[in-house]
């Protein structure tokens, strides 16, 4: 709960340490105790409580104050400051400080009898600041990373490391083979592109032969000196056999 909504509840009386002090403009007309989300006659300015006025103008529409016809405004800024500058006990159990309602929300940052969430996830620990420093000696929800495989986990949670180790492999097994498709299929495409390429270097050649005698002899007719090599393409033909080989 933070200030706010206490100086719109009834709880704030509760909390109040001298309700002698209380300054008699504050007090509500018809319950006789502070107003409680204040509401005021806009004739006499007499302050009531929410729930008091709403309560008795089902049956009477004057004003118990000036007796006019009744027509309410939101209480005036300075009421809210009056009622912020009320000192209170903190609302927390075991909690002795004191200190003014406008205070409160500062206070309850850090004050020891505060209840938190205990912050691990999944963990429903609940408590003072004090019993959460114990807490988190031994809260379960806590993450940790095993040493002998890595694996991250909760206190909480037992782990076969070994049966981690063998998924971690059957994982990067299944990584590789999928790598490995992806090679092959990258190889064939240029494979491909290769073959194309000669074909068009090919088609576009006329293979003139006019130069280049190869000092070999020809795999087929075993001839020296028969051999030209097309200097564009690179294609090999012997003049002997008429063969076309690429280099
Ligand atoms: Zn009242
Ligand atoms: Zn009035
Ligand atoms: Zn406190
Ligand atoms: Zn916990
Ligand atoms: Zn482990
Ligand atoms: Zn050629
Ligand atoms: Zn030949």
């Amino acid at each position: 709960m933070n200030s706010l909504s206490i100086s719109q509840s009834p709880i704030l009386r509760s909390l109040i340490v001298d309700p002698k002090s209380i300054n008699l403009h504050l007090i509500c007309v018809i319950c006789q105790e502070l107003v409680v989300d204040p509401k005021e006659c806009s004739g006499c300015k007499i302050l009531f409580c929410s729930i008091c006025i709403f309560k008795q103008l089902e049956k009477n529409q004057s004003c118990q104050n000036c007796c006019q016809n009744i027509r309410l405004n939101d209480s005036h800024p300075i009421v809210r400051n009056l009622i912020s500058e009320i000192q209170i006990k903190c609302i927390n159990e075991g909690c002795s400080q004191q200190m003014q309602l406008s205070r409160l929300d500062s206070h309850l940052k850090q004050c020891e009898y505060e209840k938190t969430n205990c912050p691990h996830s999944g963990c429903n620990f609940k408590d003072c600041l004090q019993q959460m420093k114990v807490h988190q000696q031994i809260c379960g929800y806590i993450t940790k990373t095993c040493q002998k495989c890595k694996l991250i986990h909760k206190m909480n949670e037992e782990h076969d490391c070994l049966d981690i180790v063998i998924k971690k492999i059957k994982l990067m097994e299944k990584q590789i083979q999928q790598q490995n498709k992806i090679i092959r299929k990258l190889a064939k495409r240029l494979d491909q592109n290769e073959k194309k390429k000669n074909q068009q270097i090919n088609d576009l050649c006329q293979h003139e032969f006019e130069q280049n005698q190869v000092m070999v002899k020809c795999d087929k007719c075993h001839l020296k000196n028969t051999q030209s090599i097309c200097k564009k393409c690179g294609v090999c033909q012997c003049l002997e056999c008429q063969l076309y080989e690429i280099i």
